[in-house]
């Protein structure tokens, strides 16, 4: 079964009048229960690309569909609990929240779902146990090494019982022997639940475990273009205003001036 599906995903970054194309036509299928990697070097779009696919942000032009739910036609408020119900995500500094407990963190999105504070405590200690830490739950993220804290992160990804888990180089703040074994953990996990995880990262230790393994490179998904050449939108649309453009494609001039236009 599919879980996830991009088609034609385009995302462009706005300095001012500068354009930074992060994402050129990206077509990507991820089915249930994998354990999908994006690897590709810096600033080839894997984060845009996650962020896509999490409904953290939305692209210029193509669609996102998760579980059927195309989150480009979601507003902001819509997304946000379509994430709770259904995406966990885990980032490369953990991002725990500084003055609550690792069970308390872990905690934190069930109660979020609205389920009892009790209950959720009850459930964090369990899933706290799973990743190795049962008995630091009531440490806070300061008093933890940084392998410690993303496995508290992976718990916290797991414990609202998501289809699908984003995490966004998860490996590369912690030392080889911590990031081994973080995504050793990640991949039982994957396997005991059925959670679907996709992760963007160039880690070769993560890279090796993929399946599959997504080759990202200048916004573009390696193999799964086809020889459909890259639509220059919609960094491009922007670079005239919207009566010159008009008054090129009437012409047939296209997006592009020419001089004496
Ligand atoms: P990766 O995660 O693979 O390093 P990103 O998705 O972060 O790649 O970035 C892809 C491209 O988009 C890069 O060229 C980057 O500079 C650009 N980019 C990403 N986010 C922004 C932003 N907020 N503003 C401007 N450019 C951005
Ligand atoms: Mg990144």
């Amino acid at each position: 079964m599919v879980v996830i599906e991009a088609e034609d995903l385009y995302k462009c970054y706005w300095v001012g009048e500068v354009a930074f194309p992060a994402l050129n036509g990206v077509t990507l299928r991820i089915e249930a229960g994998q354990f999908a990697v994006l690897a590709g070097r810096s600033g080839s779009g894997k984060t845009t690309l996650l962020n896509l696919l999490g409904g953290l942000e939305v692209a210029d032009r193509g669609t996102v569909r998760v579980k059927g739910a195309e989150l480009g036609l979601r507003t902001k408020d819509q997304r946000s609990l379509f994430r709770l119900r259904h995406v966990g995500f885990v980032f490369q500094a953990y991002n725990l929240v500084r003055v609550l407990t690792a069970r308390e963190n872990v905690a934190f999105v069930c109660q979020l779902q609205g389920k009892n504070r009790r209950e959720c405590l009850e459930s964090a200690d369990r899933w706290l146990e799973r990743v190795g830490l049962g008995e630091l739950g009531r440490r806070r993220p300061d008093q933890l090494s940084g392998g410690q804290q993303q496995r508290v992160a992976v718990a916290r990804a797991l414990a609202s019982n998501p289809d699908i888990v984003l995490a966004d180089e998860p490996t590369a703040n912690l030392d080889s022997t911590t990031g081994r074994d973080l995504i050793a953990l990640m991949k039982l996990l994957n396997e005991e639940y059925g959670t679907t995880f996709v992760i963007a990262s160039h880690d070769p230790d993560v890279i090796e475990v993929a399946r599959p393994l997504v080759r990202v490179e200048d916004g573009r998904v390696l193999g799964t273009q086809g020889k459909r050449p890259p639509v220059a939108v919609p960094c491009a649309a922007r670079t005239l205003p919207i009566t010159r453009r008009i008054l090129h494609a009437l012409a047939g001039l296209g997006d592009k001036p020419r001089n004496g236009n």
